[in-house]
């Protein structure tokens, strides 16, 4: 019962709905892809993420072990092509659209979000290098990237910049022709592991002065080795964690390592925020895939578990209770609407005609499935009662894994704020405007909701502090954007 059974009939139906006007959709391909995915997630993948859990990664001689067989995953992964699916076929990808990578990465999530979140950062690594980097550095780090002889980080936070990262420290001076890295990083997810032959850390360092805030912050290319010695990259510690063990949290010194300047000397954020906004809605459906998984564990386990009677006196098994039917159809709605409204957004983004609109949603679909999967993944915990407190069936596992996505990827806090205040004003309010369309135009009934919601995004702009009101007013946003996209999904 415990077994990952990844919900390919609900991704095709949410994806095909809203891939159906991109240009060259393709369902059939689409449906064999996914579906391919799923054999091998619930296979190979699936039954290492319990092992994962129990071990956990550990720091030996400076070097992070994996938990037994991770190692062999990976080779599988990268050997079926899977970490190339969206690099174009010039760099040896398999060259197809983010649609389909979303439903790969939604599964993986399910069948095992530790060793999804070692191995994902490279699509978004590959974004950046392909919209920033020079023709040299494209050849020489997405070929490896896809075929799985590099892994990527992503190398931002510091002990003194979390979520303000105008406070980051890590220096970078040039040297020569090239540059050397001289700091700290802390969490840094995959920071080191012995599956793939070397990393590539993506991080962000000051290259201008002490006090120039985000101005003076680049981003660089800083490869764990040099022609075969070791870039003075080292690991200095992996944390101990509530959840996702088998995903190392490195504290990372670098000392005078090597690196190379991507992008333009100061645009670091402008960089680093390409790979964050794929990471956004990737993260996005890291949620949506705890809230499927909560959804399968308490369907099953309460279709034969035995408790109580039912009007005839006859003993029911506990989905016959009307409070547990609500518990399980309600994790089932969090993964619907908040899958589909992912892959709505990301419809968007592949169209490329609705900026607005993506930029007002990613943050609404971050927060939205997130918190979304937290509570699926606690009420599953419920429908289980005492057993889901235990770890026989790993439901406790998924709220533990789950738990970080509301933190990570920029904490939901700072999500609602930005939009109650720079979303609302971005671009002279057509984000907002984008987003009451979509709520309008899902349905008859959400025509009055949308125009609540129009007025009360108004009187937010009118304040001079909104920031009391944000998490508030965010709470009513993903309400209403979940409520949308499953009208959408019903609608058909
Ligand atoms: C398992 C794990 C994996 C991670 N992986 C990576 C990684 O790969 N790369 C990487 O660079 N980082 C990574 N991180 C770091 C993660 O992105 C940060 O933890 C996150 O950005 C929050 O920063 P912080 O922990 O310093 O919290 P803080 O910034 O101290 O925030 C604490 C609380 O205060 C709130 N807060 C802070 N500032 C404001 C504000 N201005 N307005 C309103 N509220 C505010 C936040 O919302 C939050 O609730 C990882 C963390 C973990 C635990």
């Amino acid at each position: 019962m415990t077994e990952f059974h990844a919900p390919v009939d609900d991704i095709l139906q949410s994806l095909n709905l809203a891939g159906r006007d991109l240009p060259g959709w393709d369902g059939e391909t689409a449906a064999e892809i996914v579906g391919h995915f799923a054999s091998f997630a619930e296979g190979v993948l699936a039954p290492l993420d319990e092992i994962g859990d129990r071990q956990g990664c550990r720091l030996e001689n400076g070097r992070v072990r994996m938990p037994d067989g991770f190692g062999d995953g990976f080779r599988q992964l990268a050997e079926g092509g899977w970490q190339g699916l969206r690099v174009p076929e010039e760099f040896d990808g398999m060259g197809l659209d983010a649609m389909i990578a979303a439903a790969v990465s939604e599964i993986f999530s399910g069948a095992n979000h530790s060793l999804q979140m070692v191995t994902n950062l490279v699509p978004g690594a590959v974004e950046v290098l392909l919209h920033f980097g020079s023709d040299e550095q494209k050849a020489r780090y997405i070929p490896a990237l896809a075929g799985g002889e590099l892994l990527a980080t992503m190398a931002l936070t510091e002990p003194g910049a979390g979520s303000d990262l105008s406070a980051i420290r890590t220096r970078a001076v040039q040297d020569g022709g090239g540059w050397r890295i001289e700091g700290e990083k802390i969490f840094i997810s995959g920071g080191d592991q012995d599956m793939s032959a070397g990393i590539l850390h993506l991080v962000l360092a000051r290259s201008g002065p002490a006090d120039s805030g985000v101005r003076g912050l680049s981003l660089f290319l800083c490869p764990s080795d040099l022609d075969g010695a070791r870039n003075a990259v080292t690991v200095t510690r992996i944390e101990e964690k509530m959840g996702l063990h088998a995903s190392p949290t490195c504290q990372l010194a670098f000392d005078g390592a090597q690196a190379d300047l991507i992008g333009e000397e100061g645009g670091g954020l402008k960089a680093m925020f390409t790979l964050m906004n794929h990471a956004r809605i990737d993260v996005a459906l890291q949620g949506v895939a705890h809230a499927a998984r909560a959804a399968d564990l308490a369907r099953r386990y309460a279709a034969e578990r035995v408790q109580g009677r039912g009007a005839d006196g006859q003993p029911v098994t506990i989905d016959q209770h009307p409070d547990v039917a609500r518990m399980i159809a309600e994790c089932d709605r969090i993964a619907r609407a908040g899958r589909h409204l992912c892959h709505l957004t990301q419809a968007a983004i592949e169209r490329g005609d609705a900026r607005d609109f993506v930029d007002f949603m990613t943050p609404i679909c971050k927060y939205a499935c997130t918190e979304g999967g937290i509570r699926a993944a606690d009420l599953a915990i419920q429908v289980l009662g005492g057993y889901g407190y235990l770890q026989e069936y790993r439901a406790e596992q998924n709220w533990r894994d789950a738990r970080i996505c509301s933190i990570y990827e920029g904490a939901n806090g700072i999500h609602a704020r930005m939009t109650a205040t720079r979303g609302l004003s971005l671009n002279g309010g057509a984000g907002a405007r984008a987003f009451a369309a979509f709520l309008r135009e899902s349905d008859a009934a959400m025509v009055d909701a949308a125009a609540a919601w129009e007025a009360e995004a108004a009187r937010l702009a009118a304040l001079s502090d909104p920031l009391p009101e944000a998490h508030a007013f965010m709470e009513m946003t993903s309400d209403l954007a979940l409520r949308a996209s499953a009208a959408r999904l019903a609608a058909g």
